[in-house]
């Protein structure tokens, strides 16, 4: 089985993991209903896309 040579440092572990946090996940208002929902995204709200209606919203 392939081991490491070295146990790896407390620093050397850090750097790796430097680029291991998640990013906050776009959103914007909503143009119609100032819900908020995603860019280039159809609005789950009102379901509104670029100002005019392209799906009818639930529950109506
Ligand atoms: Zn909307």
């Amino acid at each position: 089985m392939a081991v490491p040579k070295r146990k790896v440092s407390p620093h050397r572990r850090g750097n790796r993991r430097a680029h291991d946090s998640l990013k906050v996940e776009a959103f914007h208002e909503c143009s119609n209903c100032g819900e908020l929902k995603r860019p280039h995204n159809l609005c789950p709200a009102c379901g509104f896309y670029n100002g005019r209606e392209v799906l009818a919203p639930k529950g109506i």
